[in-house]
């Protein structure tokens, strides 16, 4: 199974800058993550793949088996801010939802519990929308993706608003459902999808900037993070000269992790890269860190 996208390209309006720019990235089975700051295009890539805008040029292409598919009906999409009526009952969404999607399997309502059983929301079905809380609206968005069993699913920032235990939640559910299936997930929040994402795809400015496994994207990084112990003052002073992707305190001491191509200091030691550090590496300015 292959999601092939060649040479994307979406501007919005005449003479304004590029959303999309030459987009051209090969998905196959597994979870990705679309990593960008914010207006890098990752909204505008999703809503172009899911068909609810249209691209200016560029191809797109499903293959199941080597063989060309339509993938119209095989997908399934979270979108940034997905909106609910709150006098629906999150059964009453779902079977709505099978009705818009025209999936139509024999016992409607066997299915409905089915889908929201895998999100966890199971208990929750006969109470209303109205009264769940942010973590419990996202389940419901994951479970109306999943209905008809899309080989393509597209979440756009899906842990925006989410506290920690919801997160962590997500993150349960997610990898459930992602055997044989593209699942997309675009996020600005790395730590969010770094455990469950085989693959990752480095979004800056409507470019490709990096794409790749966890792997080798984190091998890039390699000898240029630290982990450095020291006081107060010290601290400070490292936060102003060098990116820091975490600061710890115990007791009065503090453990930085800081990016830096040479060593900083005689008592900084190398510790091994992670997904984090290459995002604030790439976008630490752009996202104001
Ligand atoms: P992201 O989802 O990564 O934050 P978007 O795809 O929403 O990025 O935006 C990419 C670029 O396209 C930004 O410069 C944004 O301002 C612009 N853009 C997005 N949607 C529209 C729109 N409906 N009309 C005009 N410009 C848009
Ligand atoms: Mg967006």
């Amino acid at each position: 199974m292959q999601l092939v996208l060649k040479n994307i390209n979406k501007t919005y309006k005449k003479g304004a800058k590029k959303a999309l720019d030459g987009f051209s990235v090969t998905f196959n089975k597994g979870i990705y993550a679309l990593l960008g700051p914010n207006g890098s295009g990752k909204s505008t890539l999703m809503n172009i793949i899911t068909g609810i805008i249209p691209k200016d040029s560029g191809n797109i292409e499903f293959y199941e088996n080597d063989e060309p598919k339509s993938y119209a009906n095989s997908i399934g999409f979270l979108p940034q801010n997905q909106d609910y009526y709150n006098n629906f009952t999150a059964l009453d969404f779902i079977l709505y939802m099978m009705v818009l999607k025209k999936y139509n399997p024999e016992d409607k309502k066997a299915y409905a519990n089915k889908i929201l059983n895998s999100v966890n929301l199971i208990n929750e079905k006969d109470k209303k929308i109205g009264a769940f809380s942010g973590g419990m609206k996202q389940r419901l968005g994951i479970a109306q993706a999943l209905i008809g069993e899309p080989k393509i699913i597209i979440f756009d920032e899906p842990t925006a608003g989410l506290d920690p235990k919801e997160r962590v939640r997500f993150r349960n559910v997610l990898a459930g459902i992602s055997e044989n299936k593209i699942i997309i997930i675009s996020t600005h929040i790395v730590s969010d999808v770094s455990v469950i994402a085989k693959e990752a795809v480095l979004l800056s400015k409507g470019k490709v900037l990096k794409t790749g496994t966890q792997k080798e994207l984190c091998k890039e990084m390699q000898g240029k993070v630290w982990r450095v112990k020291c006081d107060y003052p010290t601290a400070m002073l490292f936060m102003t000269k060098y990116k820091v992707s975490s600061i710890v305190e115990e007791d009065g001491e503090y453990s930085l992790r800081l990016l830096s191509k040479e060593k900083p200091t005689e008592n900084c030691e190398n510790v091994p890269p992670v997904l984090e550090d290459l995002y604030l590496y790439e976008f630490g300015e752009e996202e104001g860190l």
